[in-house]
């Protein structure tokens, strides 16, 4: 049962540059996958087109059902809605709390306060955040902004989340507790989608990994 599926996917930006060729790619519902690969080699391209950021020059992407060469507007904030994602520079906002950075996403989204209520410990109970939940941004080290944000890609409860190098501004005590987090949300029933270029994070963590090298896909042998 395959939750999001690239076929024949080429992606070359405006200036020339080619970030994706002729990419295939299947991802089953309830898989963890690294992608890997040295910097410039199209991984965040590779999520972009996941969630809609960018586009393909051809080929096919389907997420969740979905068909991205084609998706706009309302169904394209509906998709996005399924779509928990985390970035290297956990972009916080600044002035809210720990709480409200978490809040926000529901609150955009219209729900009813009790029901903001009644999600937002869940969330960050399973970062380990709930002691924080009133600090600021700026009073917490990486790897707790790191997991403020992955509570706040979660607390939707999407079925997907991408992690663009989510522990790329972490030492590795901080990265493998990043890891673990999104491995215990895989564990729950998420679909996890991780780029790196840390190698030695994808050995520990034992989940299978694809790379790319410009723009090209590569499978492990075996
Ligand atoms: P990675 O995430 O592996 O570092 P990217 O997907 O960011 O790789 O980039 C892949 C290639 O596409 C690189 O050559 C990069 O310079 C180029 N690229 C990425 N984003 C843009 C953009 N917005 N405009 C032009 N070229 C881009
Ligand atoms: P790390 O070793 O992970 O980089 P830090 O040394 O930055 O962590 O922080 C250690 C602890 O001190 C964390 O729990 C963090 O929340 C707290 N802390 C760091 N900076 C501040 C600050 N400016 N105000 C309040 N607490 C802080």
């Amino acid at each position: 049962d395959a939750i999001i599926t690239l076929q024949g996917v080429t992606k070359t930006y405006d200036n020339g540059s080619q970030a994706l060729v002729n990419l295939n790619l299947e991802i089953k519902r309830g898989d963890f996958l690294f992608i890997t690969g040295p910097s410039g080699s199209g991984k965040s391209t590779l999520l972009k087109l996941l969630y809609g950021e960018e586009r393909v020059n051809d080929g096919d992407v389907r997420v969740d059902g979905y068909d991205l060469t084609t998706l706009r507007g309302d169904r394209l904030s509906q998709l996005r809605r399924r779509i928990g994602i985390v970035f290297q520079d956990y972009k916080l906002i600044p002035r809210r709390t720990v709480l409200e950075n978490v809040a926000f996403v529901l609150w955009a989204q219209g729900l009813p306060r009790k029901e903001i209520h009644r999600r937002l410990q869940p969330a960050l109970k399973m970062v380990g955040l709930t002691h924080k939940a009133n600090c600021f941004p700026e009073q917490l080290s990486g790897g707790e902004q790191q997991r403020v944000s992955i509570a706040r890609a979660i607390v939707g409860t999407p079925p997907i989340l991408l992690a663009d190098e989510p522990t790329g501004n972490l030492d590795p005590e901080n990265s493998w507790q990043v890891i673990k987090i999104l491995k215990k949300l895989n564990s729950v029933g998420i679909t996890v989608i991780v780029t790196t270029h840390d190698e030695s994070l994808i050995r520990l963590s034992n989940h299978p990994a694809v790379q790319l090298r410009n723009g090209y896909l590569y499978r492990p042998k075996g």
